[in-house]
């Protein structure tokens, strides 16, 4: 292969490399913002759980006050009942101290419904919080990962860089310009390979045959017809002998 051909295939895989890298640390950021959003997300689901909890106990005290209420009212009627002259108060207070006794059995009800309640919402605040400790843990190891990975891609986006910038010195300023026209006004690719059929791999173009023929030679610098992307020919490996399997 021509050596200058040779230097624009690699040109090209440094700049593939570098437009990787760069998109890479560009997304790093989200990437973060992402890992965080689902921790959020736990931690929203521990609040919701543990601000149930906290209504039903409300709800609890709301209804012992009630009840207590009640019992009050029941103890007034009774010691009334004790103080009275009458059979007829006396049956009087008698229906008072039913009626608030049904009423107390009522809210003393609602109060065990509560506490039943209570032990299911006390259950999903732990379960909630075992799942928030356990994506606290994949999330700082995820975290890590991505620092550690965002370290080896600027590594690389480094490295990258400076092979570019050492390949750029031993290619014709002529050669340099085109890759960087070509590359501009092609997405960043200004490399194409031939398929073994004799079609630009990019623009699926068919070459002529004559250029097809020259572009399999790789010895000189050529552009596709259509997309001017420079054009190179990679062979077909030498067939494999197949052992011969006897039966
Ligand atoms: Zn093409």
């Amino acid at each position: 292969m021509s050596p200058d051909l040779d230097r624009l295939i690699k040109l090209q895989h440094l700049d593939n490399q570098i437009a990787d890298a760069r998109q890479r640390i560009a997304a790093h950021p989200q990437r973060l913002a992402d890992a965080d959003a689902r921790l959020n997300e736990a931690k929203a689901h521990v609040d919701a759980a543990k601000k149930r909890l906290a209504e039903n106990h409300e709800a609890k005290r709301a209804l012992e006050k009630e009840a207590a209420v009640y019992q009050g009212r029941l103890s007034k009627f009774k010691d009334q009942q004790a103080a009275v002259k009458t059979n007829r108060e006396y049956q009087a207070l008698g229906h008072e101290i039913e009626t608030a006794q049904h009423e107390l059995a009522a809210v003393e009800e609602k109060e065990i419904e509560r506490m039943v309640e209570a032990d299911g919402l006390t259950a999903d605040v732990k379960q909630a919080e075992a799942e928030l400790a356990a994506r606290q843990k994949a999330i700082d190891q995820e975290k890590k990962e991505l620092t550690a990975e965002l370290q080896q891609v600027e590594g690389s986006l480094s490295d990258a860089t400076t092979a570019r910038a050492t390949l750029i010195k031993e290619l014709e300023p002529r050669l340099t310009t085109l890759f960087e026209m070509v590359a501009r006004a092609r997405r960043g690719l200004a490399v194409s390979m031939a398929t073994r059929d004799g079609l630009c791999s990019q623009c699926h173009v068919r070459l002529r045959p004559h250029v097809f023929q020259q572009v399999r030679a790789n010895d000189q610098i050529i552009q596709c017809d259509s997309c001017q992307r420079i054009l190179y020919y990679v062979p077909p490996p030498p067939p494999i002998e197949q052992p011969i399997v006897r039966a």
